[in-house]
């Protein structure tokens, strides 16, 4: 039985990882590091990232509650202590108590918690929570005029199973900008909303505090508190173009962020299509002269995206093979006529390097016009994704 992979696969680099974590404590220091584990891990696979991370980095954030008991399996599976996880998304009051059983945080981010207070209460639970405030994202958490009218009275009288172990907030528009006018604003807001929790619900003035992303650790100083919680560039991506240009500025040189991630796919089917023959469905591309093609068995159910026909292209031995006619479901079409001597199997780059050239995530998203949280996003939860040391 051949043990040949058959699919795409995803490679995760140790080092690029390390790297990374090490940029951010040297960067951010003194404050604690978080890593947001959401999204798959920003589809680099949530335990895979974890095998890398745990023990690196300080605090784990999280959407969902069944991701944060993923983690602590993951933790009991492999003998490793506790590490401090936060739920920063949804959750309910049966979510709660489990959550709490299992020493993960959550957050409070509007009133209605009282099911959850009487289902603690019930089971006799202790639960952690971080207050969300809107500082100026419209989205979910309280605002300082909120908690003044009332909304605060809540912590105070939930005490007995609550604790308020935090205080966050989600910058609007670090990114798309280089002037932080905005995300000032948001911290005097930050400020205005704890002074209310401690003159109304009692909480500590040496509460957790903690309001920056990726994009503000890097290039807003003040923001950075007692834990910073770094997304993309702990993959390491930078947020934007406009962050890496603020980065340099502010931080006077450019701090190493290495990419984590490579895709690669061996090919199903190298041959010779004949001038004149048509590729894919549409038959959009037509062989200008005879051409020898890989077809790649991968396409948009793994993720790569199909408003990248057209434009893409793959790396093979070091050279950018063009991928002709349109994306698919399963299948890629590339020109490799240029790229290979024979007929021989070939294993495509999609995403990373090979040699000389590299194909970044910020490359494919300008190809699908989107940006690379997205793209990285959608990578399949079902591709295999494999831990390498990539030695220096
Ligand atoms: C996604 C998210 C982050 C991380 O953002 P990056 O730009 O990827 O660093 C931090 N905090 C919250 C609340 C988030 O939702």
């Amino acid at each position: 039985m051949s043990t040949s992979p058959v699919a795409s696969w995803l490679e995760l680099s140790a080092r690029a990882y390390a790297t990374n974590v090490a940029t951010f404590r040297a960067v951010t220091a003194p404050s604690r590091i978080g890593a947001v584990l959401k999204g798959n891990a920003y589809g680099h696979g949530l335990l895979e990232t974890l095998s890398l991370a745990h023990g690196e980095i300080d605090v784990f954030y999280v959407i969902t509650p069944a991701e944060a008991l993923a983690i602590r399996a993951w933790e009991h599976q492999n003998k490793r202590a506790h590490a401090e996880v936060l739920v920063i998304g949804a959750v309910n009051a049966e979510d709660c108590v489990e959550l709490a059983r299992q020493h993960v945080s959550v957050v409070a981010a509007a009133r209605g918690f009282s099911d959850t207070v009487n289902a603690l209460r019930t089971a006799g639970v202790q639960l952690e929570v971080h207050v969300h405030l809107d500082t100026g994202l419209g989205r979910e958490g309280f605002t300082a005029a909120g908690l003044r009218a009332g909304e605060a009275d809540f912590f105070a009288l939930a005490q007995d199973v609550i604790t308020v172990k935090g205080v966050l907030s989600h910058f609007a528009n670090t990114e798309d900008v280089t002037e932080q006018d905005y995300a000032r604003t948001q911290l005097a807001n930050f400020e205005a909303g704890i002074r209310v929790l401690q003159t109304r619900a009692g909480v500590s003035g040496d509460v957790q505090r903690h309001f920056a992303a990726s994009a503000a650790a890097l290039v807003l100083p003040p923001s950075r508190l007692d834990v910073v919680r770094v997304g993309i560039s702990m993959y390491g991506l930078w947020p934007s173009a406009e962050t890496r240009l603020s980065a340099r500025v502010v931080l006077g040189s450019l701090p190493a962020l290495e990419p984590v991630l490579s895709w690669k796919v061996p090919s199903q089917v190298v041959k010779w299509l004949p001038a004149g023959s048509y590729v894919g469905y549409g038959c959009t591309y037509r062989c200008a002269a005879d051409t020898r093609v890989a077809v790649l068995p991968v396409g948009y159910w793994d993720g790569y995206p199909r408003l990248a026909s057209g434009k893409a292209h793959v790396l093979v031995h070091g050279k950018r093979c063009p991928v002709i006619g349109r994306v698919m479901m399963n299948h890629l079409i590339v020109d490799v006529t240029h790229a290979t001597k024979d007929d021989q199997p070939v294993i495509a780059t999609l995403l990373g390097r090979d040699g000389e050239e590299h194909v970044s995530v910020e490359t494919i998203s300008t190809w699908a016009q989107t940006i690379h949280y997205e793209t990285l996003t959608r990578l399949g939860p079902h591709l295999r994704r494999v831990v390498v040391q990539d030695s220096p």
